[in-house]
């Protein structure tokens, strides 16, 4: 099946009635870019930059210096060859701990976390943003915030991308000045007021794995209550479909990179919600693939109705399963 899988490699990504889907890796190292071109993947959709600032030992026992992140994504977009990469600015907290910072959040998962840390470390997120900005002096590189839920939040991290910018200009330095900056949509409080977003973000990207953790109040790492963590819960339904027909609407375009995007069980439905950009573990790339191949927009669309509608967890369950078999 392997091998049957690896002929699909260089097939274009395309529902059964034309519908071209965009096909992206998640990344942790730039190391891991060859892996996922060798995967088909058509870019990077989510490169987890905290894995450049996580298990450091030695006497590099600190946080990475500007320039080694700078070398890190030009690392990473030179191996794309031309391909976009979307870098994630730090998400670190909760599930994705640092050694050299003092963890003291009474709940990590509510805490001090991801862009709420940057924002209270400006001079590291700065470096980072500046680090990034030059990466994009070769090749195209994107610009993504995580656990985004305020307005102000939003507007301070655009802020801050311009005094990158700022500095790097009084430097010398080469950047993109178009960088597109989008936001994860990953707390459902995001989701429910998707407006604020669309009007100040270039994209948007849904984090299933955090949006479903938030919606249900499960730590996503916690097995004594993984039982109780449903991607197929009606709310989380509701948040998806909602964010994704707002977005739309709204000419952003907006991806899943949550492990949602890489469950072949699933890809009919976020097809069926009109999702046409999935972002995913590269392992994950020629099977989803195959069901895209497989898939047509027409024949999926007249089971969406119940399926939106659905309240009953047996009923939607039910009609996941029946469009598997369409
Ligand atoms: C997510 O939350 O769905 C996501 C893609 O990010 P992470 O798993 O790194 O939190
Ligand atoms: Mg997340």
């Amino acid at each position: 099946d392997r091998k049957k899988l690896s002929k699909l490699r260089k097939t274009p990504a395309v529902t059964k009635d034309g519908t071209a889907i965009t096909l992206l890796a998640n990344i942790e190292l730039p190391e891991d870019c060859p892996p996922a071109l060798e995967a088909g993947a058509m870019g990077v959709g989510l490169f987890r930059s905290e894995f450049l600032f996580m298990g450091r030992t030695g006497p590099a026992h600190k946080l990475p210096s500007e320039d080694e992140q700078f070398e890190s994504y030009r690392k990473a977009v030179t191996a794309m060859k031309g391909r976009p990469v979307t870098i994630r600015t730090l998400d670190i907290g909760a599930d994705k701990p640092l050694d050299t910072v003092e963890h003291t959040a009474l709940n990590p998962a509510l805490g001090l976390r991801a862009i709420r840390f940057c924002l209270a470390e400006p001079q590291m997120f700065l470096a980072q943003l500046r680090a990034i900005l030059r990466a994009s002096a070769y090749g195209p590189i994107k610009l993504l915030i995580p656990m985004l839920a305020h307005a102000f939040e939003i507007d301070q991290s655009l802020a801050m991308v311009e005094q990158a910018k700022a500095q790097l200009r009084d430097a010398g330095k080469k950047f993109d000045p178009l960088i597109q900056v989008g936001a994860m949509i990953e707390i459902p409080a995001a989701a429910l007021t998707l407006p604020l977003f669309v009007k100040r973000m270039d994209f948007l990207s849904i984090g299933t794995n955090d949006l479903i953790q938030y919606t249900l109040a499960i730590d996503r790492a916690d097995h004594e209550v993984a039982h109780l963590y449903n991607p197929l819960h009606p709310a989380v339904i509701y948040l998806l479909a909602s964010t994704i027909a707002t977005a739309s609407k709204a000419g952003v375009p907006v991806s899943v990179c949550g492990e949602m995007a890489g469950d072949i069980k699933l890809t009919r439905l976020l097809l069926g919600m009109g999702l046409r950009e999935f972002s995913m573990h590269p392992t994950q790339l020629l099977a989803v693939k195959q069901e895209i191949l497989n898939s047509d927009l027409n024949e999926i669309a007249p089971h969406m109705r119940k399926i939106l509608k659905a309240m009953e967890p047996a009923a939607i369950a039910a009609a996941v399963e029946q469009l598997r078999g369409i």
